[in-house]
């Protein structure tokens, strides 16, 4: 785990070795703090809770933008806030579990499982605490009840698995309309005003600039592959990622089906 950096007033993210993965902290009144996806490995959320500690601050609440394993992690030394996720990311924690908790394993084990995945549903549009305003903007696309975080405040978009600037679109494909799905996720996100950060769960750091090339370079890929035409993305590369390549092949297969 890298050690957490403050990216705006009162917003500190750090960022694992593992897939880039981020987890944000935004700082609340009297030591509190809203604790977005701490993630990954046994050895970064300790690490996580050792400088939430060594700054004065301990979890009030928090909050996984989306049920996949690694957003939905949590350890003792993180203390007992209150942990809620969308309704709709919720239920599938619940029928997906053994199949999260396998990935978990395999990918970073250790963990104490039961306290894997166990959010809270809330149907909010805004997380209940006395920090800083924490909007909900929740869509599905990349999964159901994917839930990225707006901080009118500072202008920070905690922006879950979207918004990346080495992730290319990942589609839920065993929705109805992944494709519909995903527009109508890129389009909410695109319509906030006053996003001065992006923070992507996978990925780095962005300004408003970056933001827009971000969705600019989702929608072509998203129009691309869906039409079959040949496309190109600087996110996907000879040295992607493997599993990238995969599901990017995946989802051309998907649309030529
Ligand atoms: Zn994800």
């Amino acid at each position: 785990m890298g050690r957490l950096t403050e990216v705006a007033p009162g917003v500190l993210v750090a960022t694992s070795t593992y897939a880039v993965t981020t987890s944000t902290v935004v700082v609340g009144p009297g030591g509190g703090c809203l604790l977005v996806d701490p993630a990954v490995t046994v050895a970064d959320l300790a690490a996580l809770a050792d400088e939430l500690a060594g700054l004065g601050l301990r979890p009030a609440v928090a909050w996984s933008t989306h049920p996949h394993w690694d957003h939905v992690l949590w350890s003792a030394g993180l203390g007992e806030a209150p942990r809620y996720a969308a309704p709709a990311a919720v239920a599938l924690l619940q029928t997906e579990r053994d199949g999260m908790l396998e990935q978990l394993g395999q990918s970073a084990p250790g963990h104490d499982l039961s306290l894997v995945g166990r959010m809270q549903p809330l149907d909010a549009p805004a997380i209940p605490w006395d920090g800083p305003e924490a909007r909900l903007i929740v869509h599905d696309g990349h999964a159901p009840g994917h839930g990225a975080v707006f901080l009118p405040g500072s202008g920070v978009l905690l922006a879950g698995d979207m918004c990346s600037d080495i992730e290319i679109p990942l589609l839920d494909t065993v929705a109805t309309d992944p494709l519909g799905d995903y527009r109508t996720g890129v389009e909410r996100l695109a319509s906030v005003a006053g996003v001065r950060l992006v923070v992507p769960g996978h990925g780095h750091v962005g300004d408003a600039a970056e933001l827009r090339r971000r969705l600019d370079l989702d929608r072509a890929y998203l129009d691309a592959v869906s039409a079959g035409q040949p496309y190109s993305d600087p996110r996907l590369t000879e040295d992607s990622p493997g599993w990238m390549r995969q599901m990017h092949e995946s989802q051309v297969r998907y649309f030529k089906a």
